[in-house]
């Protein structure tokens, strides 16, 4: 008999991402993404066993690029294998705790979500229908970004608006990246030694989007994003926090309206409308060692306002006894963590900068010294945590083995 497979599936607006893992070890026998969906230029890219396929899809949708991609596994032998499919879905609302089993009921609640975020949970749902319809008999698993910070007290979740709001349209702070942050925290108690009962930490998820979390025994307490993935830290193209009366100000002298402020603040903000050259945290470590004033400035705001809502989470939590980088810029940028952990001897971080300099890519590792709380870089694995999930909830794990492989 062949080993069940998982499929994970992660759909954007114009984006499907993929990857099958097995149910045993957390490395992916196959990776691809389809992009450009919906346009002339759209394209598949599947990377297995060492190879990588790419193949033009002209003006192909999501249905087209999973039948394409489902057309390739069958060619592969890998399609009967799969024993279910596991979806990212950026927000669960109040309604979603944990990961669920897609039904009818699922389905209608993820659709009710798609009111707080329209662009992502509408994406998401079509990866969902297209995979249902491809392969219809195979169990289907929905795993929220907002799940995990569904433990946040009210004082951490409320905004200071008229409560008319959160009862009428569900306006709260929600928290994203959960898997991310979920899968990280877990580590970091192995990773440290920790007790699990007895910890507090945070994860600092620092991508093209980014977010941190307080972590207080494995339950988010408190995170920078908010009713949607705009709110705190700088990102790529993302502005984090501003004062509204910004927008109002920006709005009445160019004659922007809601879309346009939206689009402001979403798309040429952050990192690229700071430095006037790149979102890409890399491309601007090169242009200001080069002397590039944008750049250089563009990186100071980013770690200035991450050390500022770090200091703010350490508030959260009773105690604290890591701090922990995550995501393509913190697991990939010395530079970066290096200068955040200099800001933060007021928490007694004290930079071991050594290891930081010299943390191999995809490692994990700790990057302070001294008897302060920690600070260590640990790869987040989002797709494996869904994986993971999907598995559970389809009860392909038995409860032993699900103990045995969080525990690995
Ligand atoms: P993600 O969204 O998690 O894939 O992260 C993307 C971000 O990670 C981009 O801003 C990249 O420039 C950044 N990144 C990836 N590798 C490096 C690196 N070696 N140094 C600095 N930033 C990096």
């Amino acid at each position: 008999m062949l080993s069940p497979l998982i499929l994970v599936i992660n759909c954007g607006s114009s984006s499907l991402k993929f990857a099958l893992f097995p149910l045993e070890g957390r490395t992916p026998v196959l990776v691809g993404l389809a992009e450009c969906l919906g346009q002339a230029e759209a394209s598949i890219r599947i990377d297995h066993a060492g190879t990588r396929d790419k193949r033009a899809i002209a003006n192909a949708g999501h249905q087209q690029a999973l039948d394409c991609l489902l057309g390739r596994l069958g060619e592969m032998g890998l399609l009967e294998p799969i024993s279910a499919v596991g979806h990212r879905v950026v927000h669960g609302g109040e309604r979603f705790t944990g990961s669920a089993p897609i039904t009818p009921e699922v389905l209608a609640d993820i659709e009710a979500c798609a009111q707080l975020a329209p662009l992502h949970n509408r994406a998401n749902l079509i990866g969902i229908f297209a995979a249902m319809k491809a392969l219809p008999d195979t169990p289907q698993v929905a795993v929220f970004d907002t799940a995990f910070h569904q433990t946040m007290p009210p004082e951490a979740y409320l905004y200071a608006l008229p409560r008319l709001y959160h009862s009428r349209l569900g306006v709260r702070r929600y928290g994203f990246h959960g898997t991310s942050h979920r899968f990280v925290a877990a580590e970091a108690v192995k990773l440290l030694g920790l007790d699990p009962d007895h910890h507090g930490l945070i994860i600092a998820h620092l991508g093209n989007g980014a977010s941190a979390t307080a972590v207080l025994n494995g339950r988010s307490v408190d995170t920078t994003m908010g009713m949607t993935p705009l709110e705190g830290l700088v990102m790529g193209t993302r502005s984090g926090d501003v004062d509204f009366g910004v927008l109002a100000h920006i709005a009445r002298h160019e004659g922007l309206d809601i879309d346009g402020l939206e689009a402001l603040l979403n798309k040429t903000s952050g990192l690229l409308g700071l430095s006037g050259l790149s979102g890409d945290c890399r491309a601007l470590q090169e242009a200001a060692s080069q002397g590039h004033a944008g750049a250089t400035e563009a990186l100071g705001v980013f770690v200035h306002r991450l050390v500022r809502h770090i200091g703010a989470l350490a508030m959260s939590l009773p105690r604290l006894d890591a701090l922990i980088f995550t995501g393509g810029i913190g697991e990939n940028s010395a530079l970066i963590r290096g200068r955040t952990l200099d800001h933060l001897g007021l928490l007694g971080f004290e930079l071991d900068s050594a290891a930081n300099d010299t943390m191999p890519r995809g490692e994990s590792g700790v990057i302070s010294r001294g008897a302060g709380p920690k600070a260590a870089v640990l790869p987040t694995n989002e797709e494996w945590m869904i994986a993971h999930d999907t598995a559970a909830i389809a009860g392909l794990l038995s409860n032993s083995a699900q103990n045995e492989r969080l525990a690995s």
